[in-house]
């Protein structure tokens, strides 16, 4: 359209940022019909890489690119956003305590939840990337008083990708012929990849596996051995593997969790983590991952599924982390 959507990026010059921008200039997130404005956002030492990017932007002269800014006040950064992507975070590093990590992120989103507040178009819809994420995001909205808390989404896209990766290698089936799997509860290795509801190409997804396993009980086994730790400790083996942390996937679930949320899901359900309604037993208020739909542009949490004991008890046990960084954070006065 003629008027360019606003988005803003934080963390722009940094690794996931750089995979980001050029899908996001390309089309790639809002379509070939919809023009962007980017607004990079960066902390003072990250300037100089938006700044890089930004030139690179201009120099692959992207017909959909109408405006790229560099910023380090997010006040001016999110001025008229229709979308944020909250990349940049306060890194896990060795020997940094969790209420540390927790504090320097309060201090990142805090401040960028009352940026979006002030500033930030009636529309503003946020996915935070940066980890913890489900927890940024529950203090940015928290600072966001005038923006509906359903806003405020943090990504389990990647989560929910990889797992429809290794499914799709077991089974030997095309990753496309997926739907249904589940990510549940916090970005973190407590997450639970639920397939029990799954299909590929129509067939039920739980007698696939004991087809190809031998029978039900070898199915769970590989479930609970193999498939669940090797999805929630994805991120972990591709350090090892390729020498640092995933980039070019964490940007594709980004632009996958925002081109489903404004364009919808009409092959049926993804996961996102939303902020809960109460749905599942989650607490309210909590932003934690759910079968989600889109649906008219706002996420819906998939109502009305059966979850067996083992779905429960991994369920819980996430969301009993998520309700621990919340404590966390009320501790610190973060919300
Ligand atoms: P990356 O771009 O690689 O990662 C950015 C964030 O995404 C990290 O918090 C990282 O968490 C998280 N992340 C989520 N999922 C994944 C995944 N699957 N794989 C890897 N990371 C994932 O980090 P860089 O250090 O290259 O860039 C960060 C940039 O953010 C820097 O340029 C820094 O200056 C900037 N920054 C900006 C801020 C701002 O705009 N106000 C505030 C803070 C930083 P994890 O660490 O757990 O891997």
């Amino acid at each position: 359209s003629r008027t360019p959507v606003t988005i803003t990026i934080t963390g722009a010059g940094g690794q996931i940022g750089y995979a980001l921008l050029f899908r996001i200039a390309s089309g790639a997130m809002l379509g070939p019909e919809t023009s962007v404005r980017l607004n990079l956002l960066e902390i003072p030492q990250g300037v100089r890489a938006a700044e890089g990017a930004a030139l690179e932007l201009q120099d692959s002269a992207f017909p959909l690119l109408s405006h790229v800014d560099v910023y380090d006040d997010a006040a001016r950064a999110f001025s008229g956003a229709n979308l944020g992507l909250l990349v940049g975070a306060r890194p896990r590093t060795a020997g940094v305590e969790r209420g540390d990590l927790l504090a320097a992120n309060g201090g990142i989103f805090g401040p960028q939840g009352e940026a979006i507040n002030a500033g930030a178009a009636d529309d503003i819809r946020v996915v935070v990337v940066g980890n913890p994420a489900n927890t940024n995001a529950l203090i940015a909205a928290a600072h966001a008083p005038d923006v509906p808390a359903e806003r405020f989404t943090a990504l389990t896209r990647l989560d929910h990708n990889r797992a429809l990766g290794q499914l799709a290698e077991a089974l030997e089936i095309p990753v496309g012929e997926l739907r249904q799997v589940t990510i549940w509860g916090n970005h973190s290795a407590t997450q639970f990849p639920d397939v029990a509801h799954g299909t590929a190409a129509g067939d039920p997804v739980p007698a696939l596996l004991a087809a190809r396993f031998g029978g039900p009980d070898a199915a769970q086994e590989w479930l609970v051995d193999e498939f669940i730790p090797r999805v929630a400790k994805r991120g972990a083996e591709i350090i090892e593997v390729r020498g640092s942390s995933s980039v070019a996937s964490a940007a594709a679930a980004t632009i996958d969790h925002v081109r489903d949320w404004v364009a919808g899901t009409p092959d049926g359900w993804t996961s996102a983590a939303v902020v809960s309604d109460g749905s599942y037993g989650v607490p309210e208020g909590l932003v934690s991952s759910f079968p989600v739909e889109s649906v008219d542009g706002a996420w819906r949490i998939v109502q009305g599924l059966d979850v067996d004991d083992f779905a429960r008890q991994r369920i819980a046990a996430s969301v009993a982390e998520l309700e621990d960084e919340r404590e966390a954070v009320r501790g610190l006065g973060l919300i």
